[in-house]
């Protein structure tokens, strides 16, 4: 059992600038929560928008002399701190279930997945590549080299507090980038210490900076307006980010947006029920529904919609609500009042539209910001979950009665992120991907995010690609050469 207080005093609690911890210059601070009994656990310095350019011109100090550190070398220091986030393990898991919430097994494997974009991409620095060809007309050498985009920032969400650091620190890291985090205010503390582990494992001063704080825009706004930031990399809502692509339109920023979704999970006659059932689960009551792959819409065949309902329903109602740092808790609390506050609408709004509660469908204890665990059966299509991004533990159940009907009633949203597909006929796998306008699609599968696929949507979900191959690529610009004959 990690002994919290002393966890909570290994956090730094100030900005990093230039490799020092240090005092917000207004002195300001914030608190942070715990979603699960509303006490106090941290407090933290606020930066403000002079803090943010001082964050910004120790990143643009550190870019050269960080460009031209070799690649192994760079690697290297990724390796490190994949490794210390492993010696580190349960102290991050404890951490992201104090500030966040989740259940502490489901913290651990956060843990695993974003420590694997530090492995991942100590792997791929030393190969980022370029191309050699010669021009058709003249023969002459033609020569592409790839670079690193120069000085970034990047701005995380509140609920995978490890994942979506590592996701964007670790391919700028490996590509030579500098950069100013500017992690989410209800969960910065996993973020402190993720960034001191890349301290310890050698990331020179200046490299990374971190500036949280009360006011989003006043760190971001003079960041994006000064032309030595060349690149924004966001993940959360999709209006923030609409926002974010304007301001980014002044200094024509390289941009990577991972925004909101709605994501569709497709149950054919055909399907395997309980594996489905098993995939359910997986993506809707991950992270307590609040993910942006978390199936939004159950589209299930007339013919199998009782049968999955019932044992859909039956798991669902075996989840223990509770602090997510007992025992044996396997739903934790949402981040904050508000969203429960939303979720509740969401339920009540289906609810006097017609829709039928089969379990669940009202708040928890009122000791932190609990939901419980709900199955919604019945649910017409003018029901605003159809529509609306639920981020919580509420899986609404659509019927459909041919393929067509399916594809029309999954693409009919401005999102396009996740999608899940159950059938035990691949050719009808293949036939509906090609349908679907989303940019991952899990095939029996309910969770599908890994730190070496190419992970991002399409629509109003966002644009560039994290992970993989790809994930890379977002944080370096391609230079060509054309090359005179001698
Ligand atoms: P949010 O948009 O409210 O906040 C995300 C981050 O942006 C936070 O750090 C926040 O402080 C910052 N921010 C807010 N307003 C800003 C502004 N005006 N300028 C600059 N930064 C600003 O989202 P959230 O509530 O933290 O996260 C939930 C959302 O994130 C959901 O819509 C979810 O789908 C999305 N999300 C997407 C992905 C993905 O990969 N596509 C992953 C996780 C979460």
């Amino acid at each position: 059992m990690t002994d919290i207080q002393a966890l909570l005093a290994k956090v730094p609690t100030g900005l990093l600038i230039d490799g020092e911890w240090v005092a917000a210059t207004s002195g300001e601070t914030y608190t942070v929560e715990n979603p699960a009994t509303r006490e106090t656990i941290a407090e933290l310095q606020s930066a403000g928008s002079e803090d943010a350019m001082r964050a910004l011109d120790a990143a643009c100090a550190a870019q050269k002399s960080w460009a031209a550190t070799p690649a192994r070398e760079r690697s290297e220091i990724l390796r490190r701190a994949f490794e210390l986030v492993q010696e580190r393990k349960e102290e991050f898991a404890t951490l992201m279930t104090l500030e966040m919430g989740k259940p502490l097994a489901e913290a651990r494997g956060e843990v695993a997945y974003g420590g694997e974009f530090l492995r991942w991409f100590a792997e791929e620095a030393v190969r980022i590549g370029g191309r050699f060809g010669t021009s058709p007309e003249t023969g002459f050498p033609m020569i592409t080299r790839r670079k690193p985009v120069g000085p970034c920032l990047l701005i995380t969400p509140w609920n995978f507090p490890l994942a979506m650091a590592t996701r964007k620190v670790a391919p700028a890291v490996a590509a030579g980038c500098t950069m100013v985090l500017k992690s989410a205010r209800l969960t910065p503390l996993t973020a402190q210490y993720f960034a001191q582990t890349m301290l310890d494992a050698g990331l020179p001063a200046g490299v990374l900076n971190v500036v949280s704080g009360t006011s989003a825009s006043a760190i971001s706004n003079p960041l994006m307006a000064d032309p030595r930031l060349r690149k924004v990399s966001f993940t959360g809502s999709t209006p923030v980010g609409q926002k974010l692509l304007e301001a980014a339109a002044g200094q024509v920023l390289r941009t990577s947006m991972e925004l909101g979704g709605n994501a569709p999970f497709i149950v054919f006659e055909d399907a395997d029920i309980d594996k489905a059932v098993k995939g359910a689960m997986g993506a809707k009551m991950r992270n307590i529904g609040e993910a942006c792959t978390a199936a939004n819409r159950f589209l299930v065949h007339s013919s199998v919609a009782a049968e999955f309902a019932e044992k859909f329903a039956a798991a669902i109602g075996e989840l223990k609500l509770g602090n997510g740092l007992d025992d044996g808790v396997t739903c934790g609390p949402l981040v904050e009042e508000a969203a429960v506050e939303n979720v509740s609408a969401l339920v009540d709004d289906a609810v006097s539209r017609g829709a039928r509660v089969l379990v669940g469908g009202r708040r928890g204890p009122d000791t932190g910001h609990f939901y419980e665990p709900t199955v919604l059966v019945d649910v017409p299509r003018e029901a605003r979950v159809f529509k609306e991004e639920i981020f919580g533990p509420v899986a609404p159940i659509f019927t459909f009665e041919t393929e067509e009907e399916a594809l029309e009633l999954a693409n009919d949203t401005e999102f396009g992120l996740a999608s899940y597909v159950f059938t035990e006929e691949p050719a009808r796998m293949y036939r509906v991907s090609d349908g679907l306008e989303f940019g991952l699609m899990g095939f029996n599968s309910g969770v599908i995010s890994n730190a070496a696929a190419p992970f991002g949507g399409v629509k109003h979900s966002g644009m560039g690609r994290e992970g993989g191959f790809e994930g890379i690529e977002e944080y370096t610009s391609l230079q060509y050469i054309g090359v005179e004959q001698p």
